[in-house]
């Protein structure tokens, strides 16, 4: 176990902890597994932007699925080749298009017929060709959490197959535009490989299509969605993943994409929180802590489970059902519901564990509350990575006029 007591003392609690060489692991696990094709591994930036965490992905080679341009700018300012960039998202607006053209990342991931007009319209403007491609919904249902969902037909996400036919035909003869990539992202924490094996068959399929039109699609990007162990969800097996998309391509010859987030972060990050106190009224028992939904929303929004460790607690002491909840003025405010814990006291350690995917990035400064430290360990040894936010940096942006 990492020393998170010394941790804790060091840099004070809410802190994020992330082990770096965790993401080294999970990164390499995975690009092992493509490793009979050609392919990039494109992190969302989304699960973990912190700029270390691009930095060190960046070094082994990483490119970056981005979904607003603020996030593409994170990539480069962290060291990333230009030609690994995507840009995915339902909304951009024109700046961000703009931006995306001249910056000239790898391809801009479009979602819908209007937004192809508008990209080849901002491209003429610049007099520039940009390469793009396409965000098909092959209609599947990843059989996960519905707000996790964005593969089927009542997500807002990608197009549907016809569509997607019809922009490639006008993309392929617009002088601005150059179709280079099909793409899918059927939704995120994915733990059956069947969902997976479907998309790449229809899409795959789509792509011969395609190529047979003389559209030179050279990009085949599965998306993202593998899922992790919160509890005791079962994992795909990397290897049949990869196996599965190689085999639903045949011998069409396109460099795969994949766009792991959750996977590559999402087991290598704690939480670390102190107990303030205990409460109990007739009918359940509060665990209160100094970390609430502000820092971590996944329990309030989906209501994610996430493992955690009482530290110090005498092993054999009885453990009773109770909620571990934040000082946030909402009853949605939980890191655990109905969970079995011994009595705590104050200063008590609790690690929320596998807090490194959509924690720190989906934080927020909800009742005032300044956002957590964030620390990278690196063959062990720690690195501050981000501060803690001071009450200064939450008002700096507002003005007083009266
Ligand atoms: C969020 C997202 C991902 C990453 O999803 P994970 O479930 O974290 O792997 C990949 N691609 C796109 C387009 C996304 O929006």
């Amino acid at each position: 176990m990492l020393n998170f007591q010394e941790l804790s003392q060091k840099y004070d609690t809410p802190l994020y902890v992330y082990n770096f060489d965790e993401i080294d692991k999970n990164y390499n696990s995975l690009k092992q597994a493509f490793r009979a094709r050609k392919s990039i591994l494109c992190y969302a930036v989304k699960a973990n932007s912190n700029l270390s965490v691009l930095k060190y992905l960046a070094k082994l080679g990483s490119g970056f699925d981005c979904v607003s341009i603020g996030e593409v700018k994170r990539a480069l300012t962290a060291g990333a080749q230009k030609y690994k960039i995507i840009f995915s998202g339902v909304g951009k607006k024109d700046n961000e298009i703009k931006e995306a053209i001249e910056k000239d990342i790898l391809m801009l991931n479009l979602e819908s017929e209007e937004e192809m007009y508008r990209v080849e319209m901002i491209a003429k403007e610049l007099k520039l060709q940009t390469r793009i491609s396409i965000r098909v919904n092959p209609n599947i249902d990843p059989k996960t959490h519905p707000y996790i969902s964005t593969g089927l037909s009542e997500n807002k996400f990608g197009v549907d197959i016809k569509s997607a036919k019809k922009m490639y035909l006008y993309a392929n003869n617009s002088k601005y535009l150059n179709p280079v990539g099909i793409h899918f992202h059927i939704g995120s924490q994915i733990t059956q490989t069947l969902p997976f094996k479907e998309a790449s068959i229809v899409i795959a399929d789509l792509l011969k299509g395609l190529k047979a039109a003389n559209i030179d699609i050279k990009f085949f990007d599965v998306g993202g969605g593998i899922g992790i162990t919160y509890k005791d969800e079962k994992t795909i097996s990397l290897y049949e993943y990869a196996q599965n998309i190689f085999e639903a391509l045949g011998n069409q010859d396109v460099t795969v994409v994949c766009e792991p987030g959750r996977f590559l972060v999402g087991n290598c990050g704690y939480l670390l929180t102190k107990v303030l106190y205990e409460k109990k009224n007739e009918k359940k028992r509060f665990v209160i802590v100094d970390a609430a939904m502000n820092d971590l929303l996944r329990p309030s929004l989906y209501g994610a489970y996430h493992d955690f460790e009482l530290l110090g607690a005498n092993e054999s002491a009885e453990k009773s059902l109770a909620d571990i909840v934040g000082p946030i003025c909402e009853s949605g405010d939980f890191l655990a519901k109905d969970i079995y814990i011994q009595e705590t006291k104050h200063d008590d350690l609790i690690i929320i564990k596998s807090a490194g995917a959509y924690g720190f990035t989906m934080s927020s400064n909800y009742n005032t509350r300044t956002r957590a430290v964030e620390v990278a360990l690196i063959n062990k040894e720690d690195r501050l990575i981000r501060k803690r936010e001071t009450l200064e940096d939450l008002l700096a942006l507002e003005i007083d006029f009266i």
